[in-house]
């Protein structure tokens, strides 16, 4: 199957000259939906994670069922306000401006390994913020997963260096 067919792209969202990638036609087509949950459990599987960490929003459809998939716990990194008991917060740079993520600091009752999950890699700064956090509240970063990949944006160079970056489609 070639996911790309299911992915939607949007020329000029959010503004203009960007061409957003969309995962909703994915998410409402069953198949494509179980291929692309079943993908990421063979390419993560071996690492043996005990957590699976997504990143609101779209981190948290493809996390908790992979989480099911693979036997883990999921944890929630969120945006700023929304969760509810004491957090650290990471501060990030975007191309214009800052964005902030947090973790509840008890995300992990035993600390374990831990595979963090995004719908797509742009730059990196989301899902490197996102790894500070699980690092911070005692976890390891044992990988990366996302559906999508913007190769021309080199986010890989910004993860850290050591756990794997699993994508299954790039452009
Ligand atoms: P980064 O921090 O630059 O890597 O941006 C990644 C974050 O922005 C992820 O949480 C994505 O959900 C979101 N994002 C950036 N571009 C797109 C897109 O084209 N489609 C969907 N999400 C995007």
């Amino acid at each position: 199957m070639d996911l790309k067919d299911y992915i939607r792209t949007v020329p000029d969202f959010p503004e203009p000259g960007i061409l957003f990638r969309d995962i909703t036609t994915l998410l409402h087509q069953p198949q494509a939906l179980r291929y692309t949950i079943d993908s990421l459990a063979e390419q993560t599987g071996s690492l043996g994670a005990d957590y699976v960490v997504g990143i609101e929003s779209r981190g948290f459809m493809f996390g908790t069922p992979l989480a099911l998939k693979l036997g883990c716990g999921f944890v929630p990194v969120r945006k700023p306000g929304k969760l509810p008991a004491a957090v650290f917060k990471e501060e990030y740079t975007l191309e214009y401006g800052k964005n902030a993520l947090e973790i509840h600091q008890d995300a992990f009752v035993v600390p374990g390994r831990v595979l963090v999950v995004d719908d797509l890699l742009a730059t990196g700064g989301t899902a490197a913020a996102a790894a500070q956090l699980v690092e911070r509240a005692g976890g390891t970063v044992v990988g990366f997963g996302f559906i999508i990949e913007l190769t021309f944006l080199n986010g890989r160079a910004k993860l850290p260096e050591g756990p794997s970056a699993v994508a299954l489609v790039s452009y």
